[in-house]
Parts: structure tokens; C-alpha cells; sequence
């Protein structure tokens, strides 16, 4: 049988609609916090969506749930195998044991124990690898050739993008319209699930993604109006220190994204503290890039607005959690809400 490989059509919020379906009763129907000190001091009304009380701890679980869920019976006979170390692995696996799915995942020697146990603990199979030697796409793609396994890929997948959507759907349903929605951005599988929801939901929402600075590679891409691939990232912000967006996301932010933000580690650590603080809620560095440019006022909340925030994962190891919280170090930032 020959292969023909026809290009992919751009996902559409009928198909967030149906991952909605396909979730409901799995994944969390995740709380929507609000702060009233935030509120009087911006003049404005912030809804924090909040993914750390997913499963698995991060909006992952909905793209991966969905993905697998579609899988035709011969390709669910045969397993999936996953690249990642964080959010995206625990959530293939903990899906894959849900739906009875044998799950392989790719990861580096090196990464940290506690994600490796967390993700073995769902029964996943680990494969290591040297990430100064070798590339897991590559070792994906041949588990995936001689094994017949299906790869799923982080972000740039179809039902991945519209599993992510529904965290945008279950906000506009629960809040009502907003004029500016801010999403955690690496690859843009959430924000552009987000920003279908957006555009049927609240069709006048402007809505912008949120990227570590160091790590800008879908503003640049947007600003160039084709995808830009950068040197890999140093941030704090470990899941979204992407290189490049997919050829799905790209297309989609580039109809539906308003603009493209950035904040620091350092803006990042203060959106972790007024988390824990305020909200009593423990998010990981990646979780708070949404929240770090309301709070830092790198996005200028128009007074009298409804904004809505999505505050991503909150998977962070309790030593670097402690280390975030209390290191002086990181005090550098011009912490203009809360003092
Ligand atoms: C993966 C991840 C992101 C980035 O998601 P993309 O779909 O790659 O843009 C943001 N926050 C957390 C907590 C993540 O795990």
C-alpha cells in the first residue's frame, strides 16, 4: 500500500468541541480563581484558569487524553511512544494507562529522577538517551518504524491542539467573554487550542501568548511570518523552551494570536511567590508566564477589563520550588502589584 502524504488541514473549534466531549468525566474540570487585592489595585477583573489541579498536574493531560483516544483500534494495539522529560510524558503515560495503551518514552539519562519515577509510575516503558549525543526525534522515529508505534507529538498534533483548546473552552463557559486572554506559550499547542475556543466563544477577545525572553522563537516566527528556529533556550521556564513552533500551531497562531509577549526568569519567580502567596497555589516556572506579564505589567491591563489568565502546570521538585520561594537572589524585579 503506497503512503501518500497530503497536507494536513488546520484543526477548528469543532474539533475542541469534540475532545470536550471526549474529556468529559476524565480530565479535571480545572477551578477559575480571581484575587481581589489584584483586582483593586489593577482596577480590573483577572481569571486565573488553574492547571495545576489537573491530572498529571498540567493541561497536558487533556492534549494527550485526546490523542490517544483517537487512535484506531490497530494503532492502540500497537502503542505510542512520546519525547519529552516533563509535562507531555507524564501525561502520555497516565493516558496511555487509562485507556489500556502501551506508552514508550523518550528520555534524557540525566533527567530528573522524580519526573522519570512519576512517569514510570503510569507504566510507561523509558527509553534513555545522551542528549549531547543523540536526538529523541530520531530514536522516536525508529521505535515508532520498527515497532510500528505512533508518535505523539507535544504540541504540533491535531488533537493535541484541541485536547489544549478545551482549557480555553471551559473558561469562556464558566466566566463568560473577556477582552484579553493570556496562555503560557512554548510550541503554541495551547495557545492555539485557546484561540479557537476564543474565537467562537468570545469572538472579540484579543488574545496573546506568553513566552520566556530567552526563549522567543514564536514571536520571531510571527514577526517574520514564517517559522524561525532558535539556539535551544536557557530558561527557568523548562516547558517552553521551544526552538520552533509546528506548522500547525504557526498556521493557527498567525490567524488567531493578537501579538506575542515576553517576560524573565526573574518575573517569573515573582508570579511564583504571589501565587503561593495570594492564591495559595504552587505553580511551576512555566506555568506562571501568562500570569507574570499581568502581574509585572508587561501587558497593560486596561482598566475596567476582563482578562483571562491560564495558569498552565505545577509541576516543580520541591527543592527548586523552595529555592524559587525564598532565594534572594531573584529579587531584581519590579514587583509593581503586590508589595
Ligand atoms: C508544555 C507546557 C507549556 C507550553 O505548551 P505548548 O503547547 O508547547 O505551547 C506551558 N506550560 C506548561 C506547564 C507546559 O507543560
Amino acid at each position: 500500500m503506497a503512503l501518500v502524504e497530503t497536507a494536513p488541514s488546520l484543526p477548528t473549534y469543532a474539533g475542541v468541541e469534540r475532545a470536550a466531549r471526549t474529556l468529559a468525566g476524565v480530565a479535571h474540570r480545572t477551578p477559575v480563581l480571581t484575587s481581589n487585592s489584584l483586582n483593586r489595585a489593577l482596577g480590573a477583573q483577572i481569571f486565573f484558569k488553574c492547571e495545576p489541579m489537573q491530572r498529571t498536574g498540567a493541561f497536558k493531560f487533556r492534549g494527550a487524553y485526546n490523542a490517544l483516544a483517537n487512535l484506531s483500534p490497530h494503532q492502540r494495539q500497537a502503542g505510542v511512544v512520546a519525547y519529552s522529560s516533563g509535562n507531555h510524558a507524564q501525561a502520555i503515560a497516565a493516558a496511555g494507562q487509562l485507556l489500556g495503551i502501551a506508552t514508550t518514552i523518550v528520555m534524557p539519562h540525566d533527567a530528573p529522577a522524580a519526573k522519570r519515577a512519576a512517569t514510570e509510575s503510569y507504566g510507561a516503558t523509558i527509553v534513555s538517551y545522551d542528549r549531547y549525543t543523540e536526538s529523541r526525534e530520531a530514536i522516536a522515529d525508529d521505535l515508532a518504524r520498527k515497532q510500528g508505534l505512533s508518535v505523539i507529538a507535544p504540541f504540533n498534533h491535531p488533537d493535541v491542539i484541541c485536547g489544549q483548546g478545551t482549557a480555553g473552552k471551559e473558561l469562556f463557559e464558566d466566566v463568560g467573554p473577556l477582552d484579553a486572554l493570556l496562555v503560557c506559550l512554548g510550541g503554541g499547542g495551547l495557545l492555539s487550542g485557546c484561540a479557537l475556543a476564543a474565537s467562537v466563544l468570545s469572538a472579540q477577545c484579543r488574545v496573546y501568548g506568553v513566552e520566556p525572553e530567552a526563549g522567543d522563537d514564536v514571536r520571531q516566527s510571527l514577526r517574520a511570518g514564517e517559522i524561525v528556529k532558535i539556539d535551544p533556550p536557557k530558561s527557568i521556564a523548562d516547558g517552553a523552551v521551544t526552538q520552533a513552533p509546528g506548522d500547525l500551531t504557526f498556521a493557527l497562531m498567525q490567524q488567531l494570536v493578537t501579538d506575542v509577549l515576553t517576560v524573565t526568569d526573574a518575573q517569573l519567580v515573582l508570579a511564583m511567590r504571589w501565587f503561593a502567596q495570594r492564591l495559595k497555589l504552587m505553580v511551576e516556572p512555566t506555568g506562571c508566564l501568562a500570569a507574570a506579564a499581568v502581574l509585572q505589567q508587561v501587558y497593560a491591563v486596561e482598566p475596567g477589563s476582563r482578562v483571562g489568565v491560564i495558569v498552565s502546570g505545577g509541576n516543580v521538585d520541591l527543592a527548586s520550588y523552595g529555592h524559587f520561594l525564598s532565594d534572594a537572589r531573584w529579587d531584581t524585579g519590579d514587583w509593581v502589584v503586590t508589595q
